[in-house]
């Protein structure tokens, strides 16, 4: 079995006003395997925030199932979702604005709402801090640090936990070309360590680090590569070719 499976799944938004409705996701199928990386790319509106939602168990399907380490999401109990989001999922967004208040409490929280001891924090923090070399930072006031560091310590806090999986919504879409590259390698370093990553992103430089990237079309898989023994410049290419023949309306390439 694969650690996640999503089978079928299926978004309907029915807007307030007139009831309209948005397809945003149709029958979406594809799996992940344990130790992957994977990069959702695609168009404004094509159903990468609505999918990422469904993956991380913060909204409902209107069909189909996400199923993680065999859990179906779907039958989590409301009350229950947000502690195993906690305890399950790690999450780094664009926005660096949620560690603006003192990093190193930012970093131990999930820790904190999970009641671990602090003998346990610091056994945690310490070698992880080492691997993602913000060991010298975590003295540090946010507003002292730039964003590249922030967002390592971002990184920090998704993955103390030890999550089955690291979602990351545009990681890279507030950094400059140093600090995206800093972030990538360290995406590579985890990765390497075998955690699961399921990216979005608009960033081909970015898609080019994973394993694997899935285009979203509509709300649909429209295409999927798979890096094999690509370098991450022969994958580049692969995966920017394939943008410019689903914008140019040609086929897969
Ligand atoms: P992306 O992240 O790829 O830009 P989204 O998943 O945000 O795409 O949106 C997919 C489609 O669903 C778009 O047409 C968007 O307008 C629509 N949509 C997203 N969220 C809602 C919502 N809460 N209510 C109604 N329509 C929505
Ligand atoms: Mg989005």
């Amino acid at each position: 079995m694969s650690l996640l499976e999503v089978s079928g799944l299926s978004k309907t938004y029915t807007t307030r006003f007139g009831g309209a409705k948005v397809e945003a996701l149709k029958s979406v199928t594809f799996s992940v395997e344990s130790g992957e990386y994977v990069a959702v790319m695609g168009e404004s509106g094509s159903g990468k925030t609505t999918l990422l939602n469904l993956l991380a168990a913060l909204d409902r399907p209107t069909g189909g199932t996400v199923l993680l380490g065999g859990q179906n999401l779907a039958e989590i109990p409301e009350e229950r979702a947000a502690a195993f989001r906690r305890d399950h999922l790690g999450f780094v967004f664009q926005d660096l604005s949620l560690l603006d208040t003192f990093s190193l409490d930012n970093i131990l929280l999930p820790l904190v709402l999970q009641g671990k001891s602090r003998g346990e924090m610091k056994s945690r923090l310490v070698p992880l801090a080492d691997r993602l070399g913000i060991s010298g930072l975590l003295k540090k006031y946010p507003y002292e640090v730039s964003g590249g560091q922030k967002q390592r310590a971002a990184v920090a806090r998704a993955l103390i936990t030890r999550p089955q999986v690291l979602f990351a919504d545009e990681p890279t879409g507030a950094l400059d070309s140093g600090s995206t590259e800093e972030l990538l390698r360290l995406f590579g370093t985890v990765n390497g360590a075998g955690q699961t990553i399921v990216m979005v992103t608009h960033s081909v430089r970015a898609a080019s680090c994973a394993g694997r990237v899935l285009f979203l079309r509509d709300g649909a898989v429209a295409q999927e590569l798979t890096r094999g023994t690509d370098t991450e410049t022969a994958f580049y290419r692969r995966i920017a070719d394939a943008l410019t023949a689903s914008q140019t309306g040609g086929g897969a390439a």
